[in-house]
């Protein structure tokens, strides 16, 4: 992932260094699965959707575990545990990331599956939504356990991807690379070449030319908006972000090119703060040498909890589910939350934020960059012609305002809190779809 952060690059050891610390994952404390069942019905209460409409919309449409056997490097076998779900095809083939990590499960996917359906929903482009991953622990696998875990992954779910099926693409723990070998694994039993299987590719591989900075870049714009509404603008705002993977550190980047005050960055060792703002350029060259932000010259160490109770104008967890919670909500102290991570909000969380008027754009608006820009990423692969970086950057820009002017819309028409706007949208256009294509047999 960006600045060679994650998974694809090599310690010294051969090792694949990873945003988790060995033995220390990130741990999640409720079933995100459930928070989705909790959203969708407080955009119900509002909508108040034929009963028969919004049911299937409770369900996965389609859930796959599998077994993953691995020849590690010590000559022993070992198994892993992966999953596929789509959650909804109503407006096109699944689209979602891989993620591995530790805590990968069935009910993780079905939620992040379900985030991805109504995401694609609210930026307008023609996917339904799907997610999977392997339970794995990516710094203790080498390149080449990766490797085979990820072909073998793709071989047992071969049958249920494919361009007009099921579209992956790079999350937590995987990158370009993993994609690349996606794309082989694929084609290779396909017989052809395939590209527009995967999304997040490199660019030799028919990767498209933004991709790497989407998310963080559709976080800038959506940021941009936010604080337009509230008669402020980027220049004269101090940001926090949680995370420092792909998505929190281009955001990090693009915020701070924009004259933002970056004051502090995390990755899951700690945070490092100065509130007259990071050098963020600096900051960078110093992660890609170090692999941690920790030690960073002139900078407070806080820890990650630290780091969400800063007075700054922008929260932006970038990191993992559940980060803001009900031990936290009401210390938070930023006026505006954007959520690059999935789920980084917990229902109880939203509320306490809501009754104390932070305003939160929630995930599936703030971070719908990475998959607008897999979507060109599916077009150009598809039509075998590829675009500008400009003109990525440029459509980019027109679907997240144009996405977040529709969300903003409908708060303000039904006087809902932003994350509940977006879900009513999402709800409204995939319900519409499935009642124009009626029930099949
Ligand atoms: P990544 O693996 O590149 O980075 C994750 C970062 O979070 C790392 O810096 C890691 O050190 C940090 N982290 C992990 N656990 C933490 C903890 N408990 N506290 C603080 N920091 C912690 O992942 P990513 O691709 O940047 O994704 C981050 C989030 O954004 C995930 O929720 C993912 O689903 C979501 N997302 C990613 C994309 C994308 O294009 N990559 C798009 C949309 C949403």
């Amino acid at each position: 992932m960006a600045n060679g952060s994650v998974v694809g690059s090599t310690t010294s050891s051969g090792r694949v260094r990873s945003a988790f610390k060995s033995g220390t994952p990130a741990r999640v404390h409720h079933n995100p699965f459930d928070d989705v069942l909790e959203q969708l019905e407080r955009a119900a209460e509002v909508l108040q959707p034929d009963r028969d409409a919004l049911e299937p919309l409770r369900h996965a449409r389609r859930q796959v575990v599998v077994s993953v056997p691995v020849m590690m490097d010590d000559g022993h076998l070992r198994m892993f545990e992966g999953y596929r779900v789509i959650y909804d095809n109503s407006r096109g083939p699944g689209k979602g990331g891989i993620r591995y990590h530790p805590d990968v499960n069935l009910d993780d996917c079905k939620a992040l599956a379900a985030w991805m359906a109504w995401k694609c929903a609210i930026v307008d482009i023609p996917f339904g939504g799907a997610k999977g991953g392997v339970a794995c622990d990516p710094s203790k696998l080498s390149v080449g356990e990766l490797e085979r875990l990820t072909r073998r992954y793709i071989s047992e779910i071969f049958d249920l991807i494919g361009p007009t099926v099921d579209i992956p693409a790079p999350d937590v723990g995987t990158s370009p690379r993993v994609m690349a070998w996606v794309m082989d694994t694929f084609s290779m039993k396909k017989g052809y070449v395939e590209p527009g299987v995967v999304t997040g590719k490199p660019i030799a591989l028919g990767g498209s030319g933004g991709r790497l900075e989407a998310t963080g870049r559709g976080l800038l714009f959506v940021t941009r908006e936010t604080l337009r509404r509230v008669g402020r603008d980027l220049a004269d705002s101090t940001v926090a972000i949680q995370g420092f993977g792909n998505v929190g550190s281009n955001a990090a980047k693009l915020l701070h090119a924009a004259g933002s005050r970056v004051v502090a960055v995390s990755d899951v060792s700690g945070a490092i703060y100065d509130p007259h703002g990071l050098d963020m350029p600096r900051v960078q060259a110093y992660y890609r040498e170090t692999g941690q932000l920790r030690g960073f010259p002139g900078t407070q160490l806080l820890d990650n909890q630290g780091l969400l109770r800063l007075p700054v104008d922008v929260l932006l967890p970038a990191a993992m589910e559940g980060q803001i919670n009900a031990d936290n909500a009401a210390e938070i102290k930023a006026r505006i939350i954007v959520e690059g991570a999935n789920g980084p909000t917990t229902p109880e969380a939203d509320e306490i934020l809501t009754r104390r008027g932070v305003l939160l754009v929630p995930d599936i608006l703030a971070n719908a960059g990475g998959v607008v820009v897999s979507y060109f990423e599916w077009v150009q692969d598809r039509s075998g012609y590829f675009w500008r970086e400009s003109e990525v950057n440029e459509r980019l820009e027109e679907k997240m305002v144009a996405a977040f002017d529709a969300v903003w819309a409908t708060k303000e028409k039904f006087e809902v809190n932003t994350r509940t706007a977006a879900y009513i949208l999402a709800v409204d256009r995939i319900i519409e779809a499935r009642s124009l294509r009626g029930l099949y047999a």
